[in-house]
């Protein structure tokens, strides 16, 4: 649905973003995760048409932006950090004026129905004839959001859609965007981490204008870590139980911690890279007859991962695509 192919846009001498290739199939949400001053809006921003490229392309739709900027925009929703509203009309002025500019075809009932339809899915049906200065952050981010789905876009392209809101707003823009995203594409930025694991199924990590990670958030914490780090509690004579786990193939090292309960230990086990020895692991020790009472992954946290991957500010890492 989206392809960007060795994008490069600099700004005079200085670069914005440097040849960065992606796709996105239709019915993804994509994180796309970096520091301030990273390329994300850059990114966007071509992709979107507001800019155009130094070097490389943009495809939305199987649209190129550059060649088609009509035809392609057709496909797609637009939410800028700073949404575009004009403060002193109501929601419902707003909404009407949007459908116009954006020339959507349509006579008084089908303009009614939409705007109606659209003004459910981002839940401000109940403000529409207030002034939009007088609505707080949040009510204005909703109407951001509905000028970006006028038109019934396949593609919503939105810029820090949190930023600014409280945490009670921003659970709620959340939940909205994850449900704009069951029947649409969405690429969405962000330089917060928890909004990826808590959105998105794929994240594109960009950094110093490069894309340095495209995958999972969680495949993204496992690959980083090199070994698989698991801790169990089981209960049992330690002796025992080390050289049950350390019987099984793949295991590196068992390492006890602490007792946590009665006649139970913690163990650190490391297993070799991309081996999951969970099973492996649990079938041997319930052989033995050693319940396993508790199992956590010591994977990095997509925060750990972040900062690996945005430490070394000259070189892409390792584990991008
Ligand atoms: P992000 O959205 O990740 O915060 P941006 O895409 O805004 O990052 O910026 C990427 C880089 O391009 C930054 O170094 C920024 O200073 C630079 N940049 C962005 N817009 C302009 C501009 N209009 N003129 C000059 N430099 C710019």
């Amino acid at each position: 649905m989206i392809e960007v192919s060795g994008l490069t846009k600099t700004y005079g001498n200085k670069r914005g973003i440097t040849d960065i290739t992606f796709s996105i199939d239709e019915g993804e949400i994509v994180g796309f995760l970096g520091p301030n001053g990273a390329g994300k809006s850059t990114t966007m921003n071509v992709i979107t048409g507001y800019l155009s490229a130094t070097a490389g392309a943009a495809r939305v739709a199987g649209i190129d932006i550059l060649e088609n900027p009509l035809e392609a925009k057709k496909h797609i929703g637009y939410l800028p950090q700073d949404p575009p509203l004009y403060l002193d009309m109501t929601v419902n002025e707003y909404l009407d004026f949007i459908y116009d500019i954006k020339g959507v075809k349509g006579g008084m009932k089908e303009r009614k129905e939409h705007i109606d339809k659209v003004c459910e899915m981002v839940g401000i049906s109940q403000v529409r004839e207030r002034v939009i200065n007088n609505l707080s952050g949040g009510y204005k981010q909703r109407c951001g959001l509905a000028q970006a789905l006028v038109g019934d876009p396949d593609v919503l392209i939105l810029d820090e859609p949190t930023v600014g809101l409280d945490p009670k707003q921003i659970i709620e823009i959340r939940n909205v965007i994850k449900d704009l995203g069951k029947n649409r594409t969405i690429i969405l930025s962000t330089h917060i981490l928890q909004e990826v694991s808590a959105v998105c199924e794929r994240v594109l990590v960009i950094n110093n204008g490069r894309l340095v990670a495209d995958d999972t958030p969680t495949h993204l914490s496992a690959m980083l870590t090199g070994d698989h780090k698991l801790e169990y509690r089981i209960a049992g004579p330690k002796d025992k139980i080390i050289a049950c786990i350390r019987s099984v193939d793949g295991v590196k090292s068992v390492t006890p911690t602490v007792e946590a309960e009665p006649g139970a230990y913690e163990y650190l086990v490391e297993s070799a890279e991309h081996i999951d020895a969970r099973k492996l692991i649990f079938q041997s020790l319930a052989r033995a007859g050693y319940p396993v009472l508790l199992l956590k992954n010591q994977d990095l946290s997509l925060e750990d991962v972040f900062i690996r991957l945005t430490a070394d500010k000259k070189s892409p890492a390792k584990g991008a695509k």
